[in-house]
């Protein structure tokens, strides 16, 4: 994945996971298939709550997203969909 801006996501394990943002569009690598997910870090947007996530097109893991200090993402996995 190409990467134009500096921001960080780390998973729930601490581990860092590919992505990259642009305005309020954040891409993250799946997980788990490594498709690109596409979260929207604004406010009712898929993907930036548990209540609304983001999910993968290729094999549809879900997850959300924090942002953190402005510049970190957490990627948070949806489990018991
Ligand atoms: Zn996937």
């Amino acid at each position: 994945m190409a990467k134009i801006t500096d921001f960080r996501c780390i998973d729930e394990l601490g581990n860092e996971v590919p992505c990259d943002a642009f305005g309020n569009n954040v891409a993250v690598r799946c997980p788990r298939c490594g498709h690109p997910i596409l979260a929207i870090a604004l406010e009712n947007q898929r993907g930036f709550s548990q209540d609304k996530p983001a999910a993968c097109r290729s094999c549809r893991f879900e997850c959300w997203i924090t942002i953190e200090r402005g510049e970190f993402f957490g990627l948070h996995p949806l489990i018991n969909i």
